[in-house]
């Protein structure tokens, strides 16, 4: 390997992966670096013995009909299989399928009122003043659990104009949605194979903690297996999450950069990485599906509003034993404060109330999670972006002196941030740039 890189990527998420293939692909050295012991950064898929279905601790997924995911699955002869299915809500203690759309009230009134044409604000300051006056209770606290639970935001926090925007009709929630069928290992699979191995270095275990740059060049320093070493490039791609950018300078996974990043200060200050918990229950039968008659057999979502937990759903189309739990927004952020063992007890009376006499402790098998929020790595599950930071992607995104780089799902200006998709495109896209100065010469 030599001594001094084209590019070094800080991160080996979907982003950074994408990155080190594309430039593998146009001849450049590539030294990708992350601090975990494994890639795939927010994916991360268990597979349990005797379960059919992966376990996701993160990404699941393929929201909307981009081909990225798709295609990738395909290069390793897997596929995405439809996910969606039986919507069930809880409504007065008895699950009722869901026939209305709330949704598109909530959509006419950000409409009528031109929302986007006026100065930002927050949805919660949207919903509690006249503009939302006919909007009826119902579909108010719909839009809150949906920015909540879709977005993993705080109404009180996330900007109208975002939220309008990617709420719009035939926007990213009228899209389908599908899961990689064997999970979403299959998409970093096809990922690692990408990489030209003559010319892309992984170097796992190896934690940034300082980057050091001037047009041109840069040196990272790092500890890997806890001794401190040092790795020099022309440039970097920083694809680490931006909960790790905002983090103080003695955070367990800060980068200190040398000089500071001031110019993306008002992009860091308006961009917050959201909370998410994801419970994966595991039992010993789907009890759900023989319950009333087998009504549910065929259920993909259970809704119960007002509920801690207030999402579940099954592995469908593959029968398998498993109901996860979701949570997200504040309600999520307040949890995952708690120890791992109330969080699975919180989920698990959500599922109990759900399926009222199903002894859900009885038939119970085993309970996984993963604390984003407390992993210093990730700090967060994704981005959103609060009140007037309509040009903050673009502005964490921005390319430094022709030598830093900026990818992850918080960079994507395509309308997929905080998604997979966008992580991959923020990659593809970061890889063009640098690629491109790269071919200038310093
Ligand atoms: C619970 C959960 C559920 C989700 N569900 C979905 C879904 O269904 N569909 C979907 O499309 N998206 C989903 N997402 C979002 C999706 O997982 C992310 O948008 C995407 O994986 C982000 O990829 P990335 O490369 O930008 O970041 P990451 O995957 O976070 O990669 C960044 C990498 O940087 C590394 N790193 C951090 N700091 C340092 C350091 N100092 N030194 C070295 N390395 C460092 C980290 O270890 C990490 O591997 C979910 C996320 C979570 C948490």
């Amino acid at each position: 390997m030599a001594d001094r890189q084209d590019v070094i990527v800080i991160g080996a998420g979907a982003a950074g992966l994408a990155a080190a293939a594309a430039l593998g692909r146009s001849g450049h050295t590539v030294l990708l670096l992350d601090a975990r012991d494994r890639i795939g950064g927010r994916i991360w898929t268990r597979l349990e013995p005797g379960l059919t279905a992966p376990m996701e601790l993160g990404a699941e997924f393929i929201h909307g009909d981009s081909p990225e995911t798709p295609e990738m699955l395909a290069q390793v002869g897997a596929a995405a299989v439809d996910a969606s299915g039986e919507h069930w809500s809880l409504i007065h203690g008895r699950l009722q399928r869901r026939a209305d759309s709330l949704l598109g009230q909530v959509r006419a009134a950000f409409e009528s009122a031109d929302v986007l044409s006026k100065p930002d604000a927050s949805l919660e300051s949207f919903l509690t003043g006249g503009a939302a006056r006919g909007l009826s209770e119902e579909a108010k606290a719909l839009a809150r659990s949906f920015a909540s639970g879709f977005d993993a935001a705080d109404p009180r926090l996330v900007s109208l104009h975002s939220i309008a925007e990617e709420w719009r009709s035939g926007g990213m929630l009228d899209s389908s949605q599908s899961r990689p069928s064997r999970g979403y290992h299959t998409a970093l699979q096809a990922l690692s194979a990408a990489l030209d191995r003559t010319r892309v270095h992984v170097r796992l275990g190896t934690l940034v903690t300082a980057l050091h740059w001037s047009r041109g060049s840069v040196e990272a320093e790092a500890r890997w297996l806890g001794r401190p070493c040092r790795m020099r490039a022309r440039s970097a791609i920083v694809t680490v999450p931006v909960g790790v950018l905002q983090a103080p300078a003695d955070a367990p996974g800060a980068i200190r950069f040398m000089p500071a990043l001031d110019s993306k200060q008002p992009a860091l200050e308006r961009l917050i990485c959201g909370s998410v918990l994801k419970v994966m229950l595991r039992f010993r039968r789907p009890f759900w599906e023989e319950r009333d008659g087998g009504r549910y057999a065929d259920a993909a979502f259970f809704h119960a509003s007002g509920s801690l937990f207030p999402t579940l759903w099954t592995a469908l189309p593959v029968r398998a034993p498993l109901l996860t739990a979701w949570v997200g927004g504040p309600a999520a952020a307040r949890l995952c404060e708690s120890s791992e063992e109330k969080i699975v007890r919180e989920a698990m009376d959500c599922i109990g109330t759900v399926f009222p006499g199903a002894d859900v402790h009885a038939e119970m098998q085993s309970a996984h999670l993963h604390n984003w929020s407390r992993d210093p790595l990730a700090c967060g599950a994704y981005s959103y972006v609060a009140v007037g930071g309509g040009h903050a992607r673009e502005t964490l995104a921005a390319p430094l002196d022709g030598t830093l780089f900026f990818a992850g799902e918080a960079t994507d200006t395509t309308g997929e941030a905080a998604t997979v998709t966008g992580a991959l495109r923020s990659g593809a896209r970061a890889a063009m740039e640098a690629s491109r100065h790269l071919a200038r010469g310093p």
